[in-house]
């Protein structure tokens, strides 16, 4: 069956999955080259495979809120794959949650996880439960109730998820809870957990940071750096704050943070007190406009809008899937922007790269350049298996290490197979052949 006919057949059978059909696509727009230069990929089926979840689990959750009624939502694991090792991968809360969300994001998972090199499947889980306006008990309650149904579906061998959107520290360490009160066992069976008893330090900090670390490879090698910089960021969650953070230390200045009700400006540039008032905003779900009433001048809240309309250099994207349209695209080259890092999974929709690629912005991305949360998930199973804590210092420098790696693994399999153009590295066909690479020959 070639490439075509896979995603023909997809198409078929799950006409309601635009994102998982959209991922797919742009996986496989990329791996033609390995087809060709490797006949036992087609020959051992691996990319039809791939493209089918080993399994699903679908299961109701019965929650009581805060008045005593019972309510019902639906949550999800797919369990992708386990070809390099257990199946790994975030639980998100998010009222869009549903089958084709969580098949996109665990067949990302796959390549993702394939490329920090160490043993980790792929899988993505959740529940179209809304956490905003929840009270903390409700959370509780739903976490606890969320994890009832999950626990017999996953163990530390076998499947270990973590957070996504909605799912913070605090939500991974009251599943944490329940999993052992159901099983009377103390593993790392989900990570992400709080530092105190069992979590990693550097885990929560390790996506955003992770994203400015492939970007400073990058930069490297298109001979540029981050100092001065002007940086756009959307998101002002774990991600975003996190990258702002880090692209500041390392002497950008970042203008731009958002949320799903608009977008927050300043023109001087966010610092450390000013992006840990944000961090406090959203830990206890405030809203962000009050920033100019915290800081007076330099602040400005935009309802509804996006950040792309601001001169930078760079762009991080860091909300959600398909924040970023062709227009919006358009908007950031127009405004100067010429590198653009998914710190998110897949928020550049299928005509924005398309825009990306052909205008040679220099384009990260989500599956590399985001990997670093999912890497130092990693790092939390290897010392949760010793039973020991590693420094923050020293989880950060093997961060650092595997961004690094991830990088040069996309760059050179783009070099290699011949997708580099004027001076140009793509590191989407890269990072796209270097992880299924590593995946399919694992399968035949
Ligand atoms: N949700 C994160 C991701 O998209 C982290 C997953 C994990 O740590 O397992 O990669």
């Amino acid at each position: 069956m070639s490439m075509q006919d896979v995603i023909e057949r997809i198409e078929e059978r799950y006409p309601h999955q635009p994102e998982f059909i959209q991922a797919v696509k742009e996986v496989a727009s990329t791996i033609d080259v390995v087809y060709d230069r490797d006949p036992r990929f087609a020959k051992h089926k691996v990319f039809e495979r791939l493209t089918e979840p080993d399994r699903i689990i679908s299961f109701r959750i019965n929650w009581e809120d805060d008045e005593g009624n019972i309510q019902i939502n639906r949550g999800w694991r797919v369990q992708f794959s386990n070809a390099l090792g257990p199946y790994k991968g975030g639980i998100r809360f998010h009222p869009t949650v549903n089958e084709s969300i969580l098949k996109f994001l665990g067949f990302e998972q796959i390549f993702k996880n394939a490329l920090t090199g160490l043993p980790m499947g792929g899988a993505k889980g959740g529940s179209d439960f809304n956490p905003e306006g929840k009270s903390d008990s409700e959370i509780r309650r739903f976490c606890y109730a969320f994890m009832r149904e999950l626990y017999r579906y996953i163990g530390q061998d076998m499947d270990v998820p973590a957070g996504d959107i909605g799912v913070s520290g605090r939500e991974v360490s009251y599943m944490f809870a329940m999993y052992k009160n159901l099983t009377n066992e103390y593993t790392g069976v989900l990570t992400g957990k709080g530092v105190g008893f069992g979590g990693s330090l550097c885990r929560s900090e390790a996506t955003g940071y992770g994203a400015v670390y492939f970007l400073q490879n990058m930069l490297k090698a298109h001979n540029d750096t981050m100092e001065g910089k002007t940086v756009l960021v959307s998101g002002a969650g774990n991600v975003a704050v996190h990258a702002a953070e880090k692209a500041i230390a390392l002497g950008a200045k970042v203008i731009t943070l958002s949320d799903s009700k608009g977008t927050l400006y300043d023109e001087f540039g966010f610092d450390q007190e000013k992006l840990d008032w944000v961090k406090e905003q959203k830990a206890n779900r405030q809203p962000l406009f009050e920033y100019h009433r915290k800081f007076g001048g330099s602040g400005v809240w935009l309802p509804g809008q996006k950040p792309w309309q601001f001169d930078g250099d760079i762009a991080i994207p860091c909300a959600t899937q398909n924040e970023v349209t062709a227009a919006d695209a358009k908007a950031m080259y127009d405004h100067g922007i010429r590198y653009v890092v998914e710190g998110a999974n897949m928020p550049l929709d299928a005509g924005a790269i398309d825009f990306v690629r052909e205008n040679k912005m220099r384009y990260a991305p989500g599956k590399a350049a985001n990997a670093g949360g999912v890497a130092v998930s990693g790092l939390e199973m290897s010392q949760n298996s010793v039973r020991q804590y590693r420094t923050f210092d020293d989880v950060d420098k093997q961060l650092q290490i595997i961004m690094k790696n991830i990088h040069d693994d996309a760059a050179q399999a783009s070099e290699e197979y011949g997708f580099n153009k004027d001076g140009c590295i793509d590191y989407m066909s890269g990072a796209n052949i270097a992880g299924y690479k590593r995946v399919a020959n694992a399968l035949v």
